[in-house]
């Protein structure tokens, strides 16, 4: 369930400079796939596309055939839950972070999916536990904390496909290692599409697409890739 694929995709914000210059390729149903490139590359444009904040102005984005130009902005978010660089939390409760798409959760589904993001004792160590409010009027939580959050959310969503944006890229290098354990238990048999900046850290990847100046530069498994150098 949950099959993407980006075809001929062509995109600029101005006419002038397009970013995306015809983009195809397949996220198989259930297989991660990374995309890779250097900064300004178009990479999180490509999410943003699949996501619907801009549409695609040439060629097109479907899943399991469908064109998200057909679906609504609305149901487009049921299916796809996103962990972007910098989880910014609601100014709410823990609580209400890790259920916010899933409003109907139960209290100790709420817990499993904090325990399953690593997140659990450290919630349950609070004087107020999950009621703690964070955000800008609360608790001020780490970044690797906010990014277990955004975890537990995604793990109690349970969407079918998953986009993880550099979700690592603004943790130091204990914590990026910590995290990305817990999104490699999270993407497996996803959907999975991984916007990275470094290779090293897409190696579970079942293909890596190197995106430059506008187009795929090169395609593998980490492997290939590494031994082309
Ligand atoms: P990457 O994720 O590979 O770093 P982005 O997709 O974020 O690249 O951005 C690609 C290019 O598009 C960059 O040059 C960036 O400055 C530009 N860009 C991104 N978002 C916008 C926007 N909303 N308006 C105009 N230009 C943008
Ligand atoms: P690091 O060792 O810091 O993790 P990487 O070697 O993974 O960095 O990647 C650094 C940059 O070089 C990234 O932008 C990546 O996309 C690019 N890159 C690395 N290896 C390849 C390759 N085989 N083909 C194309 N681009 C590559």
């Amino acid at each position: 369930r949950g099959a993407i694929a980006f075809r001929n995709v062509r995109f600029a914000y101005d006419p002038a400079r397009p970013i995306l210059k015809g983009i195809s390729f397949d996220v198989p149903a259930g297989k991660t796939v990374a995309v890779v490139g250097p900064s300004g590359a178009g990479k999180s444009t490509l999410s943003r596309l699949l996501y619907r904040f801009y549409d695609v102005q040439e060629g097109s984005i479907t899943i399991d055939g469908q064109d998200v130009r057909d679906v609504t902005q609305k149901s487009l978010r049921a299916v796809i839950g996103m962990v972007p660089q910098d989880t910014v939390l609601f100014n709410d409760t823990i609580a209400y972070n890790i259920r916010y798409g899933r409003v109907e959760a139960s209290d100790s589904e709420v817990e499993a999916a904090a325990e399953a993001a690593q997140i659990a004792d450290f919630i349950r160590g609070l004087p107020e536990g999950f009621r703690a409010m964070v955000g800008e009027r609360g608790l001020k939580l780490s970044g690797g904390e906010k990014q277990r959050v955004a975890i537990a959310r995604t793990i109690l969503k349970a969407p079918p496909i998953l986009i993880l944006d550099e979700a690592t890229s603004a943790l130091d290098t204990k914590t990026e290692q910590e995290i990305q354990a817990a999104l490699d238990v999270v993407s497996r048999n996803r959907t999975t599409l991984v916007i990275a900046h470094r290779l090293s850290t897409v190696i579970h990847a079942d293909e890596i697409i190197v995106v430059k100046d506008g187009v795929i530069a090169e395609r593998g498994t980490h492997g290939e890739l590494i031994d082309r150098d």
